[in-house]
């Protein structure tokens, strides 16, 4: 089934969508002219979404095309360029030679692969207020993705989280639009590079092959679903909508994000999978995006509002509303069967096809995949390399928030290096994977030490900034007995908070601290002068305990940089973060947001003591 013909060779082999000197409009319409429906474009415009190893290793095994294999979970840089060098080899061996975009959900560092930097969580990085900082996290990112041979992240998620008991709150670098956007024009920047003076609006923009395609998600509202629900219903006015959550996506169209994920949820009862008016009319038409729009996981089979019960009807959906890739269609042979019977039957326009296939190549040309589709082994060296940690180590410095510090006027920070005995303890102190919360090493992230090949936990940090003379004693559930037992510590440093978790096995109504965290502060506090951290993706329920406390210290999802946290607690640095969310009293209270009619939070908004310190922060 030819829908045009194909464009005749040159007489001297000259085909102009492989030459780079040609202009990238005319490179796609040259190659959209050679392709045929059932065979290339429903190919192009369904079938590589992306690969999404552990979650469904037999996706990427059918793309293998029965060859190859899953990098392992320890697997390092190298093996992950094979794999990526197999399927990428395999699509340049098609008739028209078309390089795959593989993508992977590099969220805070290139998350998946073992060795990687972990960065602070967006909740973490808009504490830190500091969009240079956010920009070199960006490009650090882009580095170990390339390390993999991996050119395209689903990052960032540009969501304004307006309700703590989301499970995607630390998604969100902010409740605040404007500090969401300021961090998503410097995140898309330093993913994909600067965008030069001029570029036209819109206009995907991806600066060399250190750099990947970025894709701002989830489009659009995700984050203001009814009490926090996760992919549920977001019930808002059109313009608290374009005033609250689409903002952010006007800045990461002006720094020329390549793509754009669909959100599952709804706004007032339509998925938005399904809304044409805000996909088509508003992102592409009035903001003129001009790269491409991803559904997200499996989103197409989601669509169920009648009369669309159906998934030959999903399709139709979906694609109509300006569905331009299909992330994991079901059954990639029927997905495009379907497709090209809609087209064929006149159901769905063949300039709606050919609109989405020319913004995916026209995202591959800018990308420069074509002239450089394979992995470069040179970067395998850039995986977690000591640039990129001490960037993580900055960040985890400037994100910790300060909420209290002493009793009676009697500041209890900076601690002090030099002590006979200290105590380190609670769920947090010694484990790495809690540290970096979701989306490390797998999807919901993962509890011990062994979750990524660097980094230090809390406990490790402590004993690398202590004076050698210093005891450092550990204990991860000690409860009176065991202090009172041990005699006299100087001071205690307690960490606890959430386990990982991600997406919708996060939504949480009551967020308290996960036990026994709450009794571990009222014993070790209540003997010990202490210092507390949450280490958890949003704000938790601490208003009954923070008279035991002598300190109080957010500490987000930091990662795998623990020596970040020490760094301040022990004085080197001051503390500068400030709350990037308000911080409630009690669940009763939410959703309650800065500049809310009805505020009274334990900490507002913008809240966050400061201490000096020894060396200057920049
Ligand atoms: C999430 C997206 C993610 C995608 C691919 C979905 O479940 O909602 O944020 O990019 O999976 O892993």
């Amino acid at each position: 089934f030819l829908v045009m013909s194909s464009t005749p060779a040159a007489a001297d082999g000259y085909v102009k969508y492989k030459d780079p000197k040609q202009p990238i409009n005319e490179r796609v319409d040259d190659l959209l002219s050679r392709m045929t429906l059932g065979e290339d474009r429903a190919d192009v415009a369904d079938r590589e979404g992306q690969r999404h190893h552990h979650r469904h290793p037999e996706v990427l095994r059918r793309v293998l095309s029965g060859g190859g294999s899953v990098p392992s979970d320890k697997a390092t840089a190298s093996t992950w360029q094979k794999m990526v060098t197999q399927m990428q080899k395999a699509a340049l061996k098609t008739r028209l030679g078309i390089p795959i975009i593989y993508g992977i959900d590099a969220v805070h560092g290139n998350n998946n692969v073992y060795n990687a930097t972990i960065f602070p969580h967006n909740v973490g990085l808009g504490a830190t207020r500091d969009p240079n900082l956010v920009k070199k996290i960006g490009e650090a990112t882009a580095h170990e993705a390339r390390a993999t041979g991996i050119p395209y992240t689903f990052a960032p998620c540009v969501a304004v989280c307006r309700d703590p008991r989301w499970g995607r709150c630390y998604e969100s670098y902010s409740e605040d639009t404007r500090l969401v956007q300021l961090m998503t024009s410097n995140m898309v920047t330093g993913l994909q590079g600067d965008v030069p003076a001029k570029h036209p609006k819109g206009v995907p923009f991806v600066g060399g092959s250190k750099k990947v395609a970025g894709c701002a998600k989830h489009f659009v509202g995700d984050g203001g679903t009814t009490r926090g629900l996760n992919e549920n219903n977001t019930v808002l006015s059109f313009h608290d909508l374009m005033r609250i959550h689409m903002p952010p996506y006007d800045n990461a169209v002006i720094k020329g994000i390549s793509t754009i994920m669909i959100s599952y949820s709804s706004w007032n009862g339509i998925k938005m999978h399904e809304n044409k008016f805000l996909i088509t009319e508003t992102l592409k038409n009035k903001m003129n995006f001009r790269g491409f729009v991803i559904t997200d996981w499996q989103a197409v089979d989601r669509i169920t509002t009648p009369p669309h019960k159906h998934y030959y009807h999903s399709i139709e959906e979906t694609i109509h509303a300006g569905i331009d890739m299909v992330m994991i269609p079901y059954d990639y042979p029927e997905f495009a069967a379907d497709l090209v019977s809609q087209v064929k039957k006149g159901q769905i326009k063949l300039d709606r096809i050919n609109d989405a296939v020319s913004r995916i190549l026209r995202v591959k040309f800018t990308m420069g995949l074509f002239e450089d589709p394979l992995p470069d082994p040179r970067l395998a060296k850039e995986l977690g390399a000591q640039e990129h940690r001490a960037v993580a180590r900055e960040a985890v410095r400037k994100s910790l928030v300060l909420l209290k510090n002493g009793k009676k006027g009697e500041p209890m920070l900076p601690l002090a290096k030099k002590a006979k005995k200290i105590l380190v303890a609670g769920s947090h102190a010694h484990n790495l994977g809690y540290q970096c919360g979701g989306w490390t090493a797998t999807w919901q992230g993962e509890s011990g030490n062994n979750v990524t090949g660097v980094g230090k936990t809390i406990l490790e940090a402590v004993k690398s900034a202590v004076d050698n003379d210093t005891a450092v004693e550990y204990a991860e559930k000690p409860d009176k007995e065991d202090i009172q037992k041990a005699g006299d510590y100087d001071y205690a440093i307690v960490a606890v908070g959430e386990a990982p978790y991600a997406e919708t096995a996060g939504d949480n109504q009551n967020l308290t601290i996960p036990d026994p965290g709450e009794k571990v502060i009222k014993d070790v506090c209540g003997l010990v002068k202490c210092v507390v951290l949450i280490v958890s993706g949003r704000p938790l329920v601490v208003e009954p305990y923070v008279d035991y406390m002598d300190a109080l210290v957010a500490a987000w999802l930091p990662g795998t940089e623990g020596q970040g946290i020490t760094d301040v607690l022990f004085g080197d640095y001051g503390f500068t973060g400030k709350l990037p969310r308000t911080w409630f009293k009690s669940v009763d209270q939410l959703p309650m947001n800065y500049g809310d009619k009805r505020y009274n939070p334990l900490f507002p908004f913008g809240y966050g003591l400061t201490t000096k310190g020894t060396t200057s922060q920049n």
